[in-house]
C-alpha cells in the first residue's frame, strides 16, 4: 500500500502549503483526490514521485511509505524503480520526437521488458501505434494524454499517479481516458488519481479524497461523495 502521513510540504522553505495531509492508496484501487485550484494537489504528487526538489520544495513533517518503507528522501529515478509513475499535469510530450521515441523514453529503467511494455502499451492505445512515427508535437490534446500515459506505464508500475487527465479536454474524451484508467486498473495498476473534474474521478475511482487549502477535508467511498450535498453543490455543480 501507498501511504502519505501527517504530509507537510514547504516551497522555498517558507511557503507552507501541505499542513499535515493523510491518505492511503491500497493495491488493486482506484483512489480520487480532488479539490480547487491551489488545494495542493500536485504538490502531494509531487511529495510521492520525488519531484518536490526541483520546484524548491520539501518535506518537513509526515512521511510516505510504500509497503511501510519510508520513500520520500528517495530520488524520482528510485521511486520509479520501486514501481511508481507519475503522468504529469499538462501532458509534457517530446514534440519533437515520435510517438514512440516518446515511449521509449519511458522504459529507461526496464528496458529489458521495452517490447513487451510497448506491446501492451499500443493493446490499450491503438491509436498510439497508428501514430507510432508521427512526430508527438502534431498528435491531438486526447491523444497526446494517451500518450504521457503510455509512457508512464512503460515502466509498468504498480502505482500510477495521474495530474488531471481530463484537463482540456472535450466530453467524449474524458470518458475515452476514463474508460482507459478502469481498463489499465483492471490489469492490475493501482491508480491514484487527481482530478478537478469531480464526476469523472468519482465515476471510477472506488474511495475520494477532497483537499482544501493543504488538507484533506472529506476522506469516503465515491458512491458517499458523489451523494454529499456539499460536493453536489461545490464540485459536481448540482447545488
Ligand atoms: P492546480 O490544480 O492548480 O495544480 P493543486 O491543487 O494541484 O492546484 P498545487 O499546484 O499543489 O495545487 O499548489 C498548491 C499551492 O502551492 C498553490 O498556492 C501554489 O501557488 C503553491 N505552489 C506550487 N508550486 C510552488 C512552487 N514551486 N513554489 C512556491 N509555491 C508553489
Amino acid at each position: 500500500m501507498l501511504a502519505v502521513n501527517n504530509l507537510e510540504v514547504v516551497y522555498d522553505d517558507v511557503v507552507l502549503v501541505l499542513r499535515g495531509v493523510s491518505l492511503q492508496v491500497p493495491e488493486g484501487q482506484v483512489v480520487g483526490l480532488l479539490g480547487a485550484n491551489g488545494a495542493g494537489k500536485t504538490t502531494l504528487l509531487r511529495a510521492v514521485s520525488g519531484l518536490l526538489d526541483i520546484h524548491h520544495g520539501a518535506v518537513t513533517r509526515g512521511q510516505v511509505t510504500l509497503d511501510g518503507d519510508r520513500i520520500d528522501h528517495l530520488d524520482p529515478q528510485q521511486i520509479v524503480a520501486r514501481g511508481i509513475s507519475q503522468v504529469l499535469e499538462g501532458r509534457r510530450v517530446f514534440g519533437e520526437f515520435s510517438v514512440e521515441e516518446n515511449l521509449r523514453v519511458g522504459a529507461h529503467t526496464r528496458p529489458k521488458d521495452r517490447a513487451a511494455n510497448l506491446e501492451r502499451v499500443y493493446d490499450l492505445f491503438p491509436r498510439l501505434l497508428e501514430r507510432r512515427a508521427q512526430a508527438a508535437g502534431y498528435l491531438s490534446g486526447g491523444e497526446q494524454q494517451m500518450l504521457a500515459m503510455g509512457r508512464a506505464l512503460m515502466s509498468n508500475p504498480r502505482y500510477l499517479l495521474l495530474d488531471e487527465p481530463s484537463l482540456g479536454l472535450a466530453p467524449q474524451l474524458v470518458a475515452t481516458i476514463r474508460d482507459l484508467i478502469t481498463l489499465i486498473n483492471s490489469q492490475g495498476t493501482t491508480v491514484l488519481l487527481v482530478e478537478q473534474n469531480a464526476s469523472m474521478a468519482l465515476s471510477v475511482a472506488g474511495h475520494g479524497y477532497v483537499m482544501e487549502t493543504g488538507k484533506v477535508v472529506m476522506d469516503k467511498p465515491a458512491a458517499e461523495l458523489l451523494d454529499d450535498d456539499d460536493i453536489k453543490e461545490f464540485y459536481l455543480g448540482l447545488g
